[in-house]
């Protein structure tokens, strides 16, 4: 390879709002045959809004948003956000041994009472029974929405949905990958019916769910050893291993600082179409070096 062309490529590269962190990131995005998608802040806007609040018998509303409240004051998820919004101007109650679990949710302790908030896996790990809201969270699900559950002291207390609409322009961005003859895959950590609804409003050809970081890497790797050139775009912590460990780590600009590290180009415009521009560009100036 010529280092002038790639270096022009590069140069092109930070016009169009891409960052090359990795010099040979500009070289190999001309080989990726599938690009490996983050739903949460990827192909969504990751500003999520609560939508809708249910409470459990022996339990109110406010106590469910303060709880939650308290909790996510201390988490840096996206999630957190839309919660604390909803908790804007109330008293939130003092939280011990605050701990985020990755992938699933948070927990901490409230009045001597271990409190957790999260989604079905968590509440699962901690023997948490969720019947007696399923209804509700079907519903929630069903819209594409995210099904969050509160457990107070062991027991359910309330489930609330949470909206976080698809960017404008994911739609259009990952029909571009496939007219650039790219599978297109998504992977997240939220519950499948969420997953599904957002996999078929975007055009994804395949997708996994309730998917850990761990297992987000692991996917990518399964792929890279069926022969696949693997692109990887993802903007959380929980991204990183896999945005590592993919022939191109491309991280959204806005994201977690540990995802932009782990990655070999940054996209800047929070976009979608800063995979198809990156993989455009490589292509051409691989043209000119070859
Ligand atoms: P994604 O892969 O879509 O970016 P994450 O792996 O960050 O999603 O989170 C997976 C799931 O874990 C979320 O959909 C949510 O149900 C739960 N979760 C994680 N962190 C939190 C939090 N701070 N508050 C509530 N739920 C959370
Ligand atoms: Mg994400």
């Amino acid at each position: 390879a010529t280092p002038m062309s790639v270096m022009v490529g590069v140069g092109k590269a930070a016009e169009l709002g891409m960052l090359v962190r990795q010099g040979d990131a500009l070289q190999k995005a001309s080989d990726l045959t599938t690009v490996v998608l983050d739903k949460t802040g990827t192909i969504t806007e990751g500003k999520p809004r609560v939508t809708a609040i249910y409470c459990t018998g022996a339990f109110s509303k406010h106590q469910v948003v303060t709880t939650a409240g308290a909790l996510e004051s201390h988490s840096e998820h996206p999630l957190a956000e839309a919660v604390l919004e909803k908790a804007k101007g109330l008293e939130l109650p003092y939280v011990r041994d605050f701990q985020a679990e990755t992938g699933r949710g948070v927990a901490g302790c409230i009045n001597n009472q271990q409190t957790l908030l999260g989604n079905e896996a968590l509440m699962a790990a901690h023997d948490v029974k969720t019947h007696e809201l399923s209804e509700q969270a079907v519903e929630i699900a069903g819209q594409g929405q995210t099904v969050i559950y509160l457990s107070i002291g062991g027991e359910l207390a309330g489930v609330m949905g949470i909206s976080d609409p698809v960017r404008a322009d994911s739609k259009a961005a990952i029909e571009r990958l496939h007219q650039l003859g790219l599978k297109v895959m998504m992977l997240t950590g939220d519950n499948p019916e969420t997953a599904a609804a957002v996999a078929s409003q975007v055009g994804i050809d395949d997708w996994r769910a309730q998917v850990l970081p761990a297992d987000k890497e692991r996917y990518v790797r399964e792929l890279q050893e069926q022969g696949e050139k693997v692109g990887m775009t993802g903007d959380g912590i929980n991204d990183a291993p896999a945005l590592a460990r993919a022939d191109v780590g491309m991280a959204i600009g806005a994201g977690a600082d540990v995802a932009i590290e782990a990655a070999d180009i940054t996209l800047m415009r929070s976009s979608l179409h800063g995979l198809s521009d990156a993989i455009e560009l490589s292509r051409a100036t691989m043209k000119n070096i070859r």
